[in-house]
Parts: structure tokens; sequence; C-alpha cells
């Protein structure tokens, strides 16, 4: 873990932390989002959720949008598979059945990729499934400051089906979902309805199926998602970065109200207009 820890400590990604982080009265009441991105650096935030929920999706929407990586660390797992290198073997027996890798490989994989970040440039980050474990969170503490958590939520009866829907193009790499999700609200709760997101014709004889999206290993990725996230999201309320938000249907609905939360609704007018 010390060689984990050097290596992120070194990354200017986790450094640039101590130069300016916002206060959490600023995150939680203050100027929001908005007030973060006003200061002299990029943003550096994490994403939590549910396997399914859409963090991938929001994720890359909103790094886009602020010109900083999605790193996922989903992601950063199946690349170590697909290269078929040293550790491929003992990945790939974890991830299919819906565990957790060990926290010193996941650190290792998630500081090589900000240290290769580093020296394209890159700054600032939106970080998706990582951190899934309080040692994580600690580790993550030590070298650097979140400015901002959000939890993405959904109701548990959508998530499987949403896993199950998902399909990625091997070619161009975007995700879609063939999932019709139709949730009658009951006992207060609202209804939820999401379309699918079809892939284009040129997209549809390529379509993938990520081979932990059976019903099985997405069940146990939930049962472990639940038993082990409750601490984090306690862990972040306390420093007041967190922040809850129920995605209210598909993305022409969810997108939106999410960059609202975010005070982001007028950002995109402002970086034209500054331009
Ligand atoms: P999910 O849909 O379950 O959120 P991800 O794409 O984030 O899936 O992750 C896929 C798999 O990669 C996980 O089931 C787990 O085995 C591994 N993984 C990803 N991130 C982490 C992490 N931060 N800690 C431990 N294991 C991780």
């Amino acid at each position: 873990m010390a060689r984990v820890l050097r290596v992120a400590r070194s990354s200017s990604l986790f450094g640039l932390g101590s130069r300016f982080y916002s206060t959490p009265a600023e995150v939680s009441h203050g100027g929001g989002a908005s007030r973060v991105l006003a200061k002299d650096r990029n943003v550096q935030w994490v994403f939590l959720g549910c396997p399914g929920v859409g963090k991938g999706t929001y994720a890359s929407r909103l790094s886009t949008l602020l010109g900083v990586p999605h790193i996922a660390t989903g992601d950063l797992v199946r690349e170590e598979l697909a290269s078929s290198g040293p550790l491929s073997r003992q990945l790939s027996e974890i991830v299919n059945q819906g565990k957790l890798v060990s926290d010193e490989i996941i650190v290792n994989l998630l500081s090589e990729r900000l240290e290769a970040g580093e020296a394209k440039g890159e700054s600032g980050f939106i970080l998706d499934g990582f951190p899934r474990t309080m040692r994580q969170a600690e580790i993550l503490g030590d070298v650097t400051d979140i400015d901002l958590v959000v939890n993405l939520k959904l109701p548990e009866e959508v998530l499987v089906d949403k896993c199950l829907g998902r399909r990625t193009c091997n070619q161009c790499g975007k995700g879609f979902n063939v999932a019709h999700i139709n949730l009658k609200g009951e006992n207060g709760k609202p209804t939820i309805s999401m379309d699918p997101l079809l892939p284009p014709p040129r997209c549809m004889s390529k379509l993938i199926t990520r081979a932990d999206d059976t019903e099985e290993v997405v069940k146990a990725r939930l049962r472990i998602y639940n038993e082990t996230s409750q601490p984090l999201e306690e862990y972040y309320r306390s420093k007041g970065k967190l922040m809850e938000f129920d995605l209210p249907g598909g993305i022409p609905e969810s997108w939106p109200r999410l960059l609202e939360a975010l005070r982001l609704d007028d950002y995109e007018e402002k970086q034209s207009a500054a331009a």
C-alpha cells in the first residue's frame, strides 16, 4: 500500500487538492457547484450509486461539460481484463462473481490512470465507482480534497432491469440501454418511466453486453453495494460533501434537473459567452 500511496501523492492531480478546495458550506448551501467552478482549479468530484443507476452516463456528460476526465474504476478493471496482463485471470474471477477487487489493486490502477492523465496535462476529475470502501475513501482523503460527492438514486426494482438492458458498441464505445422501464408509483413513491436508449443502425450489429451483467451477478453486486455504501455515505455526509439526487426518470428528465441541482444550468451559456 505504501507504494500505492507514494504514486498517488506524487500525482499532481492529487497534489492540486492542497491549492484550493471548497469548504463544505460552499458545497452544500452556498453557490454549490458554480462556487467550486469559480475558483482556480478544476472540479474533483465523486459519483456514488448502485450498479445500473447511471453513474457512468451522468459522470461522462458532466466531464464533457466541465472539461475534466471521467475516470471509472470499473473501466480500468475491464481494460486490465482485456489486456490479458498478469492480473487479468485473478480479476476476472472476482469481477465475474460480482465481488470487489482488493483496495490495493484498485488504488494501483487508479494511481496509474491519474499519472498517465497528468502526463497528458489533465487536471480535475469525476470519479465513478471509487471509492467503494471506507479504506479507499480514507486513501483518497489522505491525498486530495474532494469537492463534492453526488449520490445518484433510483428505486431498487429498476436497477436489475437497467443492468440487464445495458449494451456497448464495441466499435465506437458508446453505451446504450434496451430496457423499457415503467415502475408504477405507489405508497407516495413517484412513477419511474425510462424509454430505451437505442443505438443508431451503424452500431446495431456491434453491441456487446458486459460479462458481469447477468441477473445473478447483478444481484450479487447490488447486495455488496448495499452492504458497503452506508458508511461511505455517512463519511461524506458528515463532511457536508454529500449531495443526494433521486433520478426522476431517464436522461431527458434527469439531466436538466441534475444540472439545476449542481447549479450548472447556465454554465454552458456562460462558457460560450466568455469564449
Ligand atoms: P457497477 O455496475 O457494479 O457499478 P463497475 O463498472 O463500477 O460496475 O465495476 C465493475 C467491477 O469492477 C465491480 O463489480 C468490481 O469487481 C470492480 N470494481 C470497480 N471499482 C471498484 C472499486 N472501487 N473497488 C473494488 N472493486 C471495484
